[in-house]
């Protein structure tokens, strides 16, 4: 395998990565990537640790652009954003952008993160759910339907979230009828937007999921109605540029994806293309 050679879902140091842009860009080039995107976390008001402070956005375009023209030739570099449902940035400097919902806003105006540490997300669950996880994950997937059918982004970023602290906390029933129903219905209104979704190597990349996002019956159905997938890796440190590509190859082989869209190499001849998918 490892013939995806790229991902159009990386942080740095502009937002909560460990690794600066240059140094992310020098890494993916060394391993032979053949494009590159960038998308910090959009400035939003109320968690700064996560995201990119609103005085450096320029500063963030000014050196993805000038890596841009470094790589010029030799690996394309795209200049995009990952846009939380509630972030106030706007999206039109830059390529392309991911739409994400991370946060529940609470009935006081403070906020929840869905992939908050477990007692944070039991909390809310227990406060603001009637202690129904299935309201939780109703919340969640109709919050991020109206968001992506409202916003049309490129990408669906990390579509189930809401399963992060599941396998701790059990607040719901993966497998059971009312779940799998609530996903694949706002997953629906998603797909007639044409985005793409995104097969996320993040968590597992990070050692907190056992396997990419989305979970395989989202998957199945995806790949049923003919939409097209993009495996990235999420990465907050150039290590793990493409952790966990292989094990997401071979999910999506097994369900009979014969190819993925990657960011091309090639930006006069469009944004993305396909590359097929060998076992
Ligand atoms: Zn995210
Ligand atoms: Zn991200």
């Amino acid at each position: 395998m490892r013939n995806i050679l790229s991902s159009a879902h990386v942080h740095t140091t502009f937002c909560d990565g460990k690794t600066m842009a240059r140094d992310m860009a020098r890494t993916a080039y060394e391993m032979g990537f053949v494009s590159l995107g960038f998308t910090s976390h959009a400035a939003q008001m109320f968690d700064p640790a996560h995201c990119i402070a609103p005085l450096s956005e320029e500063d963030y375009k000014k050196e993805i652009r000038r890596l841009q023209q470094e790589y010029a030739g030799r690996m394309a570099i795209y200049l995009g954003i990952e846009r939380d449902m509630l972030s106030c940035s706007d999206t039109k400097d830059y390529d392309y952008f991911i739409a994400s919902v991370h946060y529940f806003t609470r009935p006081d105006g403070t906020h929840s993160g869905v992939d908050a540490p477990s007692q944070v997300m039991q909390k809310y669950v227990d406060e603001c759910c009637d202690r129904n996880g299935l309201v939780m994950a109703e919340r969640y997937f109709s919050l991020f339907r109206d968001y992506v059918v409202e916003s049309k982004p490129a990408i669906i970023g990390h579509f189930d979230l809401v399963r992060y602290n599941n396998s701790i906390l059990h607040l719901y029933d993966e497998e059971s009828k009312e779940y799998r129903t609530m996903a694949l219905d706002a997953l629906r209104a998603m797909y007639e937007t044409g985005a793409l979704l995104e097969v996320n190597t993040g968590g597992v990349a990070r050692g907190y999921m056992t396997d990419p996002y989305p979970s395989p019956f989202i998957l199945k159905e995806w790949k049923a109605w003919g939409g097209e997938v993009i495996i990235n890796s999420d990465c907050h440190d150039a290590r793990l540029l493409d952790a966990g590509y292989t094990q997401a190859e071979e999910i999506l082989l097994s369900i009979g994806y014969d190819h993925v869209v990657r960011l091309s190499p090639d930006p006069e001849k469009g944004m993305w293309e396909t590359i097929g998918l060998t076992s």
